[in-house]
């Protein structure tokens, strides 16, 4: 009787996700802050009501990805679905790294780009941004190269500093490194689809671009998506378990992809109250000069740099807004009108007594 777990699940850190708590202001895991519409809904619940529950998914979800390639306007043979992107995450470290290669990611960026390599016995770079959470295209390319790293991989715009990085910065990494560049596109419809590099997987044999639909209205069906010529989509088929989307999920999937008008509609309501929020926080700091650092969003979150970052998070939590907090920062999504004007007021009264 001397069972043991291996190293990696003895030192393993789960990662903790956020619980919906009642009565809690939720502005902590990047949602949308809209349901569906009630018209969706319904087409949605007629849909679901025809399903062959006793049979297996489509296994390439072609209905779901012909949705998607026509949204972004991308080609259908070049997608790949996954039960988030998430999902895609951990098949990207697993299968394009051999055990002991290196991945090269940015420090702070979304903590998964960490927690899968772990587990797939690969090593797993960050690369610390500057001041301001500024990164070069060229130090990515040094440090890549000098690594001999097999993937580059970070999101952008950025989880959880909210900036970007503009198309061309990205291209001249694609084009200036040996490795696989993986680029997370999550937050990429709250900024500028001409900063994308969807369409631009066409031209290179080492690009991927992920996105995912939990950020633009449906994170409770799990869905996200790998973008990447023939080639690349081809080993992916091939590398993924067969049936990873459910039937229900690439139903709803679908008909959320297709209802454009609606995702846009959406799409800018979030850009809205993300601008709203921006600017009631710029507000908030001018009556309290240098009580933090903020930056100019591209996402749909404010990120706030502070000593005392803590301090703030459990004075918010304390008055029932659920923020996440980062050593020294901390991140807000954009919410309802009301629940921003919640976290601008007590924003203030913390500020207010503090001093
Ligand atoms: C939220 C988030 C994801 C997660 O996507 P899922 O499709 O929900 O798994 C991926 N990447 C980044 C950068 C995110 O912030």
């Amino acid at each position: 009787m001397a069972y043991q777990l291996n190293e990696k699940l003895s030192r393993l850190q789960p990662y903790v996700p956020v619980a919906e708590t009642a009565g809690i202001i939720h502005l902590d895991a990047n949602e949308s802050f809209l349901n569906l519409p009630e018209t969706l809904r319904q087409k949605i619940s007629e849909a679901v009501a025809q399903t062959s529950y006793h049979r297996y998914p489509d296994p390439y979800a072609v209905e779901l990805c012909k949705a998607f390639a026509a949204y972004y306007h991308v080609k259908e043979n070049h997608v790949t679905a996954g039960n988030g992107s998430d999902e895609l995450i951990s098949l990207l470290i697993s299968n394009f790294l051999m055990k002991g290669e290196t991945v090269v990611t940015t420090d702070p960026d979304f903590s998964m780009y960490t927690f899968y390599p772990a587990l797939a016995e690969t090593n797993c770079m960050e690369i610390c941004k500057g001041n301001n959470f500024s990164i070069s295209s060229e130090d990515l390319i040094c440090k890549v190269q000098e690594l001999h790293a097999r993937m580059l991989l970070f999101s952008n715009p950025c989880n959880p500093t909210s900036l970007g990085l503009t198309k061309q910065q990205i291209l001249q990494i694609v084009k200036n490194v040996d490795a696989l560049v993986v680029i997370d596109e999550a937050y990429m419809d709250f900024w500028d689809l001409s900063q994308s590099v969807l369409g631009e997987e066409e031209n290179y044999d080492n690009l991927i671009v992920l996105k995912t639909c939990s950020k633009i209205g449906v994170a409770a069906i799990r869905l996200g998506f790998a973008v990447s010529n023939e080639k690349l989509t081809g080993i992916l088929h091939a590398v993924k378990s067969p049936y990873n989307v459910n039937t229900l999920t690439q139903k709803i999937g679908s008909l959320f992809l297709q209802a454009q008008d609606v995702l846009r509609s959406r799409t800018k309501a979030i850009q809205t109250s993300r601008d709203a929020l921006q600017n009631g926080v710029e507000a908030v700091l001018q009556r309290h000069p240098g009580a933090f650092q903020l930056y100019r969003s591209c996402t749909n979150f404010v990120t706030l740099r502070l000593p005392r970052a803590d301090a703030l998070h459990t004075y918010l939590m304390a008055h029932g807004i659920s923020v996440r907090l980062f050593p020294g920062f901390l991140r807000v999504t954009a919410g309802s009108e009301t629940e921003n004007a919640a976290f601008l007021s007590t924003l203030e009264a913390y500020l207010e007594e503090e001093n």
